[in-house]
């Protein structure tokens, strides 16, 4: 291992699991577990375990697992030097860099550097004459001097390479530009500005860094080139996982954060005195940004035109925001307005007032399903009363869920025993529905045990038999020795297995003991869950040894009969007599 094991093992000592994973999960205590609902697949009940014993955590959905600097990795999207550096940091544990592999973090330096410097040569062409049209754009929309400075906004000028030209200047690489997303290469394989004639707004991530950008075309060329380009995802850039202002916004955000749609409603937002608003970027919203603003807020204001299309992300919105743990409202902006809009026709204190008004997600979809409703027809009624139970229904909370009943019962004379009875019926079919659907997830977790051990399909037997010896010698090391004799890595029948027992056998030989640390960065995040989850399971049975040779002795059969089905060049009866001998070696056994 790179970073030497010593340093490893004093960061694990320092960060135990449980207060590593807490933050970010809810998690209970079950025995001498925990469980909590996973965050790296959408669930509603608990899989993901945590295992406070051994360091490492499992999900039964989605199946990832593996320890502490595989989950930081997951969750902070960082690779396994800079989650082992993150944790060294939080504990204060420093590292020396010379001596490991660090070719990863070192693009994803340049890429922040090259952004950084990309940004200020967008600002600074802003600034001179020639980039006035830029400037001007956006003190037409009301941003003060001081408001383009805090969110870094320039423009690209017209032209091919002028930003390739001053990148090369200051001493970049045209791979390092590519990497970074600023320049792209025809087909031709000539190198060019991605942003050209642009208004420019820098997206930063949580930690300051300059990650991408999103380039706004004049209204004149709207129809050209589109009317957004963005960065596409690069080693330091994924859109579905940040958020435009999130970089800002979380230091305001702990009671409430606002969503928006746009950058230029965000930045006429703070502004205006509500610098806790961010937006998605570009795409719809995504679990992922829920899971970011969860991290640090309590209440989310959905902040939208009054159009279908506002419902419609409402909808999915609240969707994905179910048991975030955030409480959801919604503020409806006069028809046809963004905030930006809104704000340049109307004060700050009448938003402020719009947002004292915002409805929390329940009230909302009442409104939205009276529309229309004819209160003096018999029919129009019922058909809302319908759709106002289904939208009870829906609401998880019980006192919430008999406050609207009682609401609905008041305001049309229905008794609040059918609403009641209704509701109930719809949830029973629904919880019917939730809990068939969550069996068919369990069945078909994301990483299904095929996926990770594709051999699997063709020796299922031995296959089992492997995993069932991998998880006894994780129990019981000091079965290695005698199990090595019998079987070297070499038999093992699935490639998965034989690099898996060949790691172990380093680790176990070297006297290291087990911990999983060790594979962390040599198996891949879902080989590492498959290994955890062989862990902790209770394949070992009641009589460890004995199941340890009965397992051998499978494992050897199947490599015998595949390597003799294998060569070609074996004779009818050479093969025969191999067979006998395998069946002869098992009755053997079972005797
Ligand atoms: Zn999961």
């Amino acid at each position: 291992m790179a970073i030497p094991e010593q340093v490893i093992s004093e960061i694990k000592y320092r960060n135990d699991i449980e207060n590593v994973i807490s933050p970010y999960v809810n998690l209970k205590r079950r025995g001498k577990n925990l469980v909590g609902l996973c965050p790296f697949h959408s669930e509603k009940t608990p899989s993901f375990t945590v295992y406070p014993e051994n360091g490492s955590f499992y999900c039964f959905g989605c199946g990832v697992g593996g320890d502490i600097f595989t989950f930081t990795g997951l969750i902070e999207n960082l690779d396994y030097i800079e989650s082992v550096k993150l944790l060294a940091e939080k504990s204060g544990i420093s590292i020396v860099e010379d001596n490991y592999d660090n070719s990863m973090q070192k693009l994803k330096n340049t890429i922040y550097e090259i952004n950084k410097e990309t940004a200020r040569f967008y600002h600074s062409y802003m600034m001179t004459p020639e980039g006035k049209w830029g400037l001007d754009y956006f003190t037409r929309r009301g941003l003060s001097l001081k408001t383009i400075k805090h969110f870094g906004l320039g423009c690209a000028p017209d032209g091919w390479d002028n930003l390739i030209k001053h990148l090369k200047a200051k001493g970049f690489s045209i791979g390092d530009m590519l990497a970074a997303n600023v320049i792209g290469k025809s087909s031709k394989g000539t190198y060019y500005d991605r942003f050209r004639k642009r208004y420019m707004f820098p997206i930063i991530n949580i930690r300051g860094n300059i990650i991408g950008f999103s380039g706004r075309a004049l209204p004149e060329d709207e129809k050209k080139g589109g009317k957004y380009v963005n960065t596409s995802d690069t080693p330091v850039y994924k859109k579905s996982e940040n958020l435009f202002a999130m970089n800002y916004a979380k230091n305001h955000c702990s009671e409430q954060i606002i969503l928006v749609e746009g950058n230029m409603d965000v930045i006429a937002l703070h502004q205006a005195g509500f610098p806790n608003t961010v937006a998605a970027l570009g795409t719809s919203f995504t679990k992922e940004q829920v899971n970011l603003i969860s991290r640090y807020s309590k209440e989310i204001v959905l902040t939208l035109d009054a159009d279908a299309a506002g419902q419609k992300a409402v909808a999915r919105a609240s969707e994905l925001l179910k048991n975030s743990g955030l409480s959801v409202k919604v503020l409806v902006l006069p028809e046809g307005k963004d905030p930006d809009e809104f704000l340049r026709k109307n004060s700050p204190e009448k938003f402020k007032g719009l947002l004292e008004k915002a409805v929390n997600i329940v009230d909302y979809k009442l409104l939205t399903a009276a529309k229309g409703i004819d209160t003096q027809n018999e029919n129009s009624k019922l058909e809302y009363i319908n759709k106002a139970v289904a939208i009870i229904a829906d609401t998880d909370d019980v006192l919430a869920r008999d406050l609207y009943i009682g609401k609905l019962s008041e305001k049309y004379g229905i008794t609040r025993l059918a609403i009641t009875s209704k509701v109930e019926e719809l949830r029973k079919t629904k919880a019917r529905q939730k809990q068939k659907k969550e069996i068919s997830e369990v069945i078909t977790p994301r990483y299904s045990r095929d996926d990770i051990n594709p051999e699997r399909r063709n020796s299922p037997k031995a296959t089992a038999a492997e995993e069932t010896l991998i998880a006894i010698l994780l129990r019981h090391p000091d079965f290695f020795e005698e199990a090595y004799t019998a079987l070297p890595p070499e038999k093992m029948v699935t490639a998965l297995n034989r690099r898996i027992y060949q790691l172990l056998s380093d680790t176990i030989r070297s006297g290291k003991g087990i911990d999983i640390s060790y594979f962390s960065d040599r198996l891949l995040p879902a080989e590492l869950g498959y290994l955890v989850a062989l862990q902790n399971g209770d394949k070992a049975g009641e009589n460890p040894k004995i199941v340890l040779k009965d397992c051998i002795k499978v494992i050897l059969e199947e490599e015998m009969l595949k390597t003799n089905t294998n060569s070609k060049d074996l004779s009818v009866e050479d093969w025969a007599n191999n067979l006998k001998n395998i069946i002869d070696t098992k009755n053997k056994g079972e005797n």
